[in-house]
């Protein structure tokens, strides 16, 4: 399977890890848009949020708590952040296998809005 996040796991690609264990990396975005910008991504290749069952309801949950504790540990939690999923094509997902974002360090624009402006 051609998927960036799966090559990362299985080191045949580089990242900038924070952190890593049995189930979940987390490394520097390529790309990053602010200050701060760290993927939480699991080992195993699951799409997207629309593909989680109740069976991944505690690697989601070990997901969030690892961006807090990375959060903490970049000394951002006090200043505060932002955690993202993109899912799909409206959602902008660029790499179909689930991450989520922690972006921080600087002060974050609000703006989400549709592009298409005649969108009502
Ligand atoms: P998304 O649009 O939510 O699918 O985000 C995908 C993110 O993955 C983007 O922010 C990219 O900059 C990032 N990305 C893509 N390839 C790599 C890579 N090899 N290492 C680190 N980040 C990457
Ligand atoms: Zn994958």
């Amino acid at each position: 399977m051609d998927c960036i996040f799966c090559k990362i796991a299985d080191k045949k690609v580089d990242a900038k890890f924070v952190y890593e264990d049995k189930e979940i990396m987390a490394f520097k975005d390529i790309h990053p848009i602010a200050p701060v910008h760290v993927l939480i991504v699991p080992k195993k290749h699951i799409v997207s949020i629309n593909d989680l069952t109740d069976n991944d309801a505690l690697l989601v949950g070990k997901m969030i708590i690892k961006a807090k504790d990375i959060a903490k540990e970049l000394k951002i939690d006090e200043g505060g952040y932002k955690l993202l999923f993109r899912t799909g094509k409206h959602g902008g997902q660029e790499v179909d296998h689930i991450h989520l974002h922690l972006i921080g360090g600087a002060a974050l624009h609000e703006e989400i809005r549709p592009l298409d402006v005649d969108w009502k």
